[in-house]
């Protein structure tokens, strides 16, 4: 849905402060990502809420409860992802930067446009 990311810009700070409901990413090129945890869960990469084939797909955010959309941590997997752990134990989900900034780019967008977006394991 959009150009390819810049692999080589990385966060310099990752915003989420407990209880929050948005996290907030600097890159490294001066732009903000405005990542709300609603569409952080939604979109979780993992296997275990993707299945193993396909783009990753919306699957939901909305049956969850809050305690769900709460995150507990942010750890740095390898170079260039981050792990997030999320209040209600989930914490398979690794997120490239890339990623990152490609759900970044759904802030604002209709919900109609969030659930139909698809992307691809690349990121
Ligand atoms: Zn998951």
């Amino acid at each position: 849905m959009s150009p390819s990311p810049k692999s080589d810009v990385e966060p310099v700070e990752i915003r989420a402060p407990e209880g929050a409901r948005m996290m907030e990413v600097d890159w490294s090129d001066g732009t903000t990502s405005l990542l709300p945890h609603r569409i952080l869960r939604g979109f979780c990469p993992c296997a275990l809420c993707q299945g193993h084939h396909g783009p990753i797909a919306w699957v939901g955010g909305d049956g969850l409860s809050d305690e769900a959309l709460g995150l507990k941590g942010i750890e740095l997997s390898g170079q260039y992802a981050v792990l997030l752990r999320w209040a209600d134990g989930h914490a398979t989900g690794i997120y490239r930067f890339a990623f990152l900034r490609t759900l970044g780019e759904l802030y604002g967008q209709a919900d109609d446009a969030i659930r139909a977006a698809a992307f691809s394991h690349d990121h």
